[in-house]
């Protein structure tokens, strides 16, 4: 008689810290600082839960679960120039105020 025990200790995220403190190491999105819970699961199925002491690093592009002593530094701030309250043209590429209808540069509506 064969026996099959299909089961495996999952890491849960529980609850979210804080966002984007850091970045993911495996694909370099932004990380979210996050509390967790270690689940261990038989046939899918959890049987057994235990909320883990340190808080971690999760990255939701690739649901990946690290420890923060892993994490990278946070990325630099956007350069000033490239800040929301500027809009460029989308036919000559420059930048212009977002409240102006008409591109400066080269007269096309925006
Ligand atoms: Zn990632
Ligand atoms: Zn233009």
């Amino acid at each position: 008689m064969f026996f099959f025990f299909v089961g495996g200790v999952d890491q849960q995220v529980s609850r979210v810290l804080k966002y984007g403190v850091s970045r993911c190491i495996n694909c370099g999105s932004m990380a979210d600082l996050v509390e967790y819970d270690k689940v261990v699961k038989a046939f899918f199925i959890p049987v057994w839960k235990r909320h883990a002491k340190e808080p971690a690093l999760y990255c939701n592009n690739c649901n990946f679960l690290f420890p923060e002593t892993m994490s990278l530094p946070p990325p630099p701030p956007p350069p000033a120039s490239e800040v929301s309250d500027t809009l460029r043209c989308r036919f000559c590429d420059r930048l212009v105020e977002p409240e102006f209808r008409f591109c400066p540069f080269c007269g096309s509506s925006l």
